[in-house]
């Protein structure tokens, strides 16, 4: 059986060519459960898997996708049936596994969650990993004592995917939310999603040489890393939480231990690839119930497997607002 997939190659002089093609279900990989895929997303890591980045992907021919909903064909392990709604997300999948962008998937079935009730395939993906790593860095905030009595909360690369759905999340969480952009003229995106304030890139790390900055921030959820990173955890209040998930702006962190051993200020990693089960549907089903984002339609722009080309320049250049939705249907 034939399907359409965006199927990405190195050539001999070490380039990668994106073309749409035929694959068969044969060459998917081995895995109990093949799925129909519905929908899936854009998130930065697909860029770097589409772009040839041997940090996300080093086999080639391969099709990228880290997120995709849809029906299950069939599943041999029996945990689920055919025509069961699921996501797939985190592990492998559109890393050496062929991904989302692709109108199949075969995973393991220990990949899928349930898509909750409450959710349409295509709001799941407006979510996608970025919706899971932004409600996983809230949690992480929560679990570590911030509260939204604490203060503002910082998050960084605000207009972005993790960003725009770490302002929602938060705010609809009670928190007064600050957002960092580095883009003009979006304010209004910005508030409608529930940021009480926005500032610039540049006011985040202003005088970022000093050892410390004034204390700002209860709390942080950082995309950015390198000197941002720096800046906020030097900007963090006594006893406040940061968490750091992405390397958008670098993967360096130059700092002194000052924050953490004057302030007690602590740096949380984020990791949603090796995210326990149980912790990513406790996610899932708040991000279908008290944290689904008020606005979650205005954030999402759709294309299909045409249109990603375009899409994939765009977040690499830092120029994505809010999420982009790929249809395969
Ligand atoms: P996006 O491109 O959608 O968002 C990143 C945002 O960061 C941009 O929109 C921009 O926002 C800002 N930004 C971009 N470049 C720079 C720069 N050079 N300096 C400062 N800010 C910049 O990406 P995603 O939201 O999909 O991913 C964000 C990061 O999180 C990536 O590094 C990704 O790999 C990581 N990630 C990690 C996960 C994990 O499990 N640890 C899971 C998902 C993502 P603005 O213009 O508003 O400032």
């Amino acid at each position: 059986m034939k399907f359409r997939a965006l199927v990405v190659e190195k050539t001999a002089d070490k380039r990668f060519l994106r073309t749409i093609r035929e694959r068969s279900l044969a060459d998917l990989p081995e895995g109990d459960l093949l799925v129909r895929v519905h929908y899936s997303s854009l998130n930065y890591k697909d860029a770097l898997s589409a772009t040839g980045h041997p940090g996300v992907t080093r086999h080639f021919p391969h099709t990228p996708g880290i997120d995709a909903v849809g029906e299950v064909v069939s599943c041999d392990s029996g945990a689920f049936s055919a025509g069961d709604r699921v996501i797939v997300t985190s592990y492998d999948l559109g890393m050496e596994t062929d991904g989302g962008f692709g109108q199949y998937i075969r995973v393991p079935s220990s990949w899928a969650v349930w898509l909750p009730e409450n959710l349409t395939f295509r709001e799941s993906m407006a979510l996608g990993t970025a919706g899971l790593t932004a409600a996983l860095s809230v949690l992480r905030l929560q679990r570590a004592g911030v509260h939204p009595e604490a203060g503002e909360i910082l998050v960084t690369g605000a207009t972005g995917g993790v960003g725009s759905m770490a302002v929602a999340i938060l705010s609809r969480a009670g928190y007064r939310v600050v957002a960092s952009t580095g883009k003009s003229g979006y304010e209004e995106f910005l508030t409608a999603l529930g940021a009480a304030r926005i500032i610039s890139r540049d006011e985040v790390t202003a005088f970022a040489e000093k050892p410390l900055l004034a204390e700002k921030w209860a709390g942080a959820v950082d995309v950015v890393g390198g000197a941002t990173l720096a800046a906020v955890l030097k900007s963090t209040r006594y006893g406040g939480t940061v968490t750091c998930c992405g390397l958008v702006g670098s993967t360096e962190l130059n700092m002194n231990v000052y924050p953490f051993i004057l302030r007690g200020v602590s740096l949380l990693g984020v990791d949603s690839v090796q995210c326990p089960y149980d912790i990513r549907q406790e996610l899932w089903q708040r991000l279908a119930s008290e944290w689904k984002p008020a606005h979650l339609e205005r954030m999402i722009r759709e294309c299909t497997l045409a249109g990603l080309e375009q899409e994939i320049a765009a977040i690499l250049r830092g120029g994505i607002t809010g999420r982009v939705v790929v249809n395969l249907l």
